[in-house]
């Protein structure tokens, strides 16, 4: 691996206490407050609902998938192994007896259009293991997936075995179930201050909640809401799912379906005369910079032409479409979240200003931070794998334990600092 530029480079971090503050209660607050405490922090989580995951991680069902592009790239390699990990943390919660609204029923992710097509060609020169991933043409697809989906235009598929469909905030709540997870609900951490080593979080009433040598804010789509964070680049792109009662053909359908969007496999979902009915969930709208949704028809709509478009057997007789949820994704330019300490801003623009004369990086001094503040967001719309994947090295980060290739990957790819620098690399 090649070395980890002055500026991306972190120093060894000294604690007098394992104690940390985390603000949101989504999956990635989770994630965090479930890494600390298996390092042997105490951790106090600030959620401003009455419950966690109510936001993005509130969606009744996400998938769990990689991403795979035709040749092998960063990115891939990042969604791969958040994707490997993720399952690997699933299996753990699961032995140690927490139950997680989930199934592993696969995911087939078809050739839909002529770009699928060209990655599904590109794909096959892989030779990816099997158990990974499959290359299935049009009859395989149809057996795989239990029901004939478009029969005037069968799909090919790339097919993965381990993937699934999960619901987050049963996640959500396995992930925090530790006597060192103390979670406040009902607040919202309005600002952060900094007391000698010490960051304060004010309520919203502007009183001292708590403080910590430590902070992480991992607060979704209002990431960029405290004047600590305000400088880091980002997009809200909402988002609506919806839900269609299952008829006799859809029970049939057996793996999770990727086209532009997903449909989930049947499943009992809980209705408010507290009978379950079997729906699948299906979606994705993306409404860029919208951060604040409201649940509409008009999205179902969208969503369910879109099945009917690319799933035109499944939908027939399908009529009972209600909306699921409406929730902002939190974006960033490159795709990379944002999993790191918080750089001093002003530090990086006086020190690194001449970065695009080219001189050579270690002439640079060392980065600053701002000491014991960091940062677990910008998710985007593969949160519920990446989020595991990127809280496992921001927690080594804490502790120091960086000296593996793969956190310096991580570290290195979702850095917060990186768009300042590539600002400066390319300003004349
Ligand atoms: C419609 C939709 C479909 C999706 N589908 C998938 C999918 O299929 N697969 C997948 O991997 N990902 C999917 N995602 C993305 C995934 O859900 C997100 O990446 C992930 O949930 C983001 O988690 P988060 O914890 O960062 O944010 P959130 O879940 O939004 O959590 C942030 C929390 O912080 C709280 N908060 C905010 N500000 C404060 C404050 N100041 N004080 C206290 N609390 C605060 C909020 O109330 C919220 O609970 C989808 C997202 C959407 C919207």
């Amino acid at each position: 691996m090649t070395e980890t530029p002055i500026w991306f480079q972190y120093p060894n971090f000294q604690w007098d206490k394992k104690h940390a503050i985390i603000i949101g209660g989504g999956i990635a607050g989770a994630q965090m407050a479930w890494h600390l405490c298996q390092a042997g922090w105490q951790v106090t989580l600030i959620e401003r609902h009455h419950k966690l995951a109510l936001e993005a991680s509130g969606n009744p069902a996400g998938v769990i998938s990689p991403k795979l592009t035709a040749k092998q790239s960063l990115g891939e390699d990042f969604y791969t192994q958040s994707f490997i990990y993720t399952l690997v943390q699933l299996d753990k919660l699961k032995q140690l007896g927490h139950k997680i609204m989930m199934d592993n029923c696969g995911v087939l992710q078809l050739t839909h259009n002529s770009r699928e097509e060209k990655r599904w060609e590109a794909l096959k020169k892989r030779n990816l293991p099997a158990n990974f991933m499959q290359l299935l043409n049009e009859d395989e697809t149809i057996k795989a997936a239990g029901i004939n989906l478009n029969p005037k235009h069968p799909y090919k598929s790339c097919y993965f075995p381990n993937g699934g469909w999960i619901q987050p905030a049963s996640f959500v709540r396995a992930l925090v179930d530790h006597p060192h997870c103390k979670i406040i609900t009902h607040t919202k951490a309005l600002k952060l201050l900094k007391s000698k080593n010490n960051w304060l979080v004010y309520n919203q009433e502007n009183q001292l909640l708590c403080q910590s040598e430590v902070a992480i804010i991992a607060n979704g789509k209002d990431l960029l809401s405290f004047k600590q964070t305000k400088f880091l680049p980002g997009m809200p792109v909402a988002g609506q799912t919806s839900t269609v009662t299952a008829s006799k053909l859809s029970t049939n359908l057996k793996t999770v379906i990727g086209h532009e969007g997903y449909l989930t496999p049947a499943f009992s979902c809980p209705s408010t005369d507290s009978k379950s009915i079997t729906k699948h969930v299906f979606g994705a709208t993306f409404e860029r910079n919208n951060s604040d949704p409201l649940l509409n028809t008009a999205s179902d709509h969208k969503n369910f032409n879109r099945l009917q478009q690319y799933l035109p057997e499944f939908t027939r007789n399908l009529t009972d479409i209600s909306s699921a949820h409406t929730a902002v994704r939190m974006t960033t330019p490159d795709r990379f979240p944002y999993a790191g300490a918080l750089p001093d801003k002003d530090f990086y623009k006086s020190n690194y200003s001449d970065l695009h004369q080219g001189k050579k990086w270690k002439q640079y001094p060392l980065p600053k931070y701002q000491t014991g503040l960091f940062i677990l967001g910008g998710l985007g719309s593969r949160g519920l794998i990446t989020s595991g994947f990127c809280a496992n090295a921001l927690c080594n980060l804490l502790e120091n334990k960086v000296a593996s290739e793969q956190t310096q990957q991580v570290l290195k790819n979702t850095h917060p600092a990186r768009f300042i620098i590539k600002r400066l690399r390319t300003q004349n």
